[in-house]
């Protein structure tokens, strides 16, 4: 019988801003998602990061289940009523639609799952990040699927020997799901060359092939390009099965403690270094910096064990310093060239009015 791994996530609401969700939110969602759940489920734990809520459930469904994705939807739209009662800001925000039809995708939450035989002992880590969107991944899992700077297990574990296959979107098509699968380690310099975009190309998904089984699930999802219009940042999450064939865990984590520069942080429409923080850590600087949890859990027989909170150490209190660091160093020169998105990024509209406002004051001098 095989295992689904959903994480399902989405911001409805957080407390003075950005900064996370209520007490009160959180409970709600959790006693629906509990309550409505049992006997359809096999188990289920929900967290936050920053102001998002994260559902990750197990179950026997497969991916894109209408039962779960309904369940999931059903607790985010029970926490709105909450957020509503409670005058909290942006209430219900990743709810891009009136009426659920069949998965959320496409809806606003942000989704990641995979569907896997379980092996006898079966850890994997959920990642979760807030104020930043999915491409936020591509470097991390770039270095710790391809790189042996990063994973000494592709020089060392024969299991990793043959690589694996990367599944990248192009998340700026939107007439459907437009992607290209290249291997490692062949199509490295290929894979490198798309990955470079974090805001064109995203990493979907990354198959062992050694046994072809599915390691790495990424919500794709980009708000703007369905909505429209700005409505919060995409705020990813992440699925990763870890060590056997695949990366060991450290192996997987060592990139985060770069804290690459990504785009998000206030308005998201800045760039501002990725900080690993713990379970439940909220967003301050400049409504942000960009932050990325991670849960290390194991699953049998579909129950979750209780996870291990993998940046909750301090090595990673070394690293928050150096993100602290980056993300002053960055924020000191405020509006200007690197520090603030490209026009085609910037997610407000306001400057979009602005530059329509002063185009016709501009003069051409012979
Ligand atoms: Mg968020």
């Amino acid at each position: 019988m095989k295992t689904t791994l959903s994480i399902i996530k989405a911001d409805i609401g957080s407390v003075g801003g950005h900064i996370a969700p209520s007490r009160q939110l959180f409970s709600v969602v959790k006693e629906y998602v509990e309550d409505a759940s049992r006997g359809v489920v096999n188990d289920v734990f929900i967290s936050s990061t920053g102001d998002d809520i994260a559902l990750l459930i197990s179950h026997q469904q497969g991916v894109l289940n209408e039962q779960v994705h309904k369940l999931a939807w059903d607790a985010f739209l029970e926490g709105t009523k909450r957020a509503k009662q409670q005058g909290l800001y942006g209430a219900g925000q990743d709810l891009l639609k009136d009426a659920f039809t069949g998965n959320v995708k496409g809806m606003g939450p942000a989704v990641a799952e995979i569907e896997f035989e379980e092996r006898p002992n079966e850890p994997f880590l959920m990642f979760a990040a807030d104020k930043t969107d999915p491409g936020a991944y591509n470097l991390p899992v770039y270095l710790a699927f391809a790189d042996p700077m990063y994973n000494s297990g592709l020089i060392l574990a024969p299991k990793m020997e043959k690589g694996f296959k990367f599944t990248i979107m192009d998340v700026s098509y939107t007439e459907g799901d437009r992607v290209i699968e290249l291997n490692t380690p062949e199509d490295i310099y290929d894979i490198a060359a798309l990955l470079r975009d974090n805001q064109r190309f995203v990493v979907e998904s990354i198959h062992s092939r050694e046994d072809g089984e599915q390691v790495v699930s990424v919500s794709t999802t980009r708000l703007h390009n369905i909505a429209g219009k700005y409505t919060g940042k995409d705020d990813p999450v992440m699925l990763v099965r870890v060590q056997g064939s695949f990366p060991a865990t450290g192996e997987v984590l060592a990139p985060f403690s770069i804290c690459h520069y990504v785009a998000g942080f206030m308005r998201g429409s800045h760039t501002g270094p990725l900080m690993p923080v713990k379970r439940n850590s909220t967003i301050s600087f400049f409504d942000g910096p960009p932050i990325v949890s991670c849960m290390a859990f194991c699953v049998h027989n579909g129950k979750l064990t209780h996870p291990a909170d993998a940046f909750d150490h301090p090595f990673w209190d070394y690293v928050r310093d150096k993100a602290s660091r980056k993300a002053y160093e960055i924020r000191e020169q405020g509006f200007s060239g690197a520090a603030m998105l490209p026009y085609s990024e910037l997610e407000y509209g306001g400057i979009v009015k602005k530059m329509e406002k002063l185009e016709p004051q501009f003069e051409v001098r012979q």
